[in-house]
């Protein structure tokens, strides 16, 4: 199986600016920001996406939301908020088959999503 791009990311195949890391997870700024604060964290065992998660991935998934919190906190967003996005699917926006959370703040953001 060829490594996706994130996996390569994680393996400093592909450079990027790393603001996060530990044993399961990175978190790096998106290349294309939609937003002042945007950053994605993905575990660095591939998920392809949430709707293929699984029991074995509780844990992980479990400690990325709880480090999407902390890498939020750590950027400064806690006081004014932010949002965590996971698109999923054609419809859902998906482009890169590797579960990440979207960390997007700096600016108020609009809801519903277009
Ligand atoms: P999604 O559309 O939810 O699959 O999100 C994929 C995100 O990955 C997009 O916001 C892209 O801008 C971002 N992205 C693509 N290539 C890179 C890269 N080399 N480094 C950082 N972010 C990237």
């Amino acid at each position: 199986m060829s490594k996706t791009l994130f996996e390569k990311i994680v393996a400093r195949e592909i450079p990027a600016a790393i603001v996060y890391e530990d044993d399961l997870v990175l978190a790096f700024r998106d290349i294309a920001p939609k937003a002042p604060v945007h950053v994605l964290i993905v575990p660095k065992r591939a998920i392809p996406r949430i709707a293929e998660a699984g029991p074995d991935d509780h844990a992980v998934l479990g400690h990325l939301l709880l480090k999407a919190a902390a890498v939020a906190r750590t950027l400064g967003l806690e006081a004014t908020g932010y949002r965590l996005v996971i698109n999923n699917g054609q419809d859902g926006g998906e482009t890169v088959p590797h579960l990440h959370v979207h960390i997007l703040g700096g600016r108020p953001l609009a809801w519903p999503p277009g």
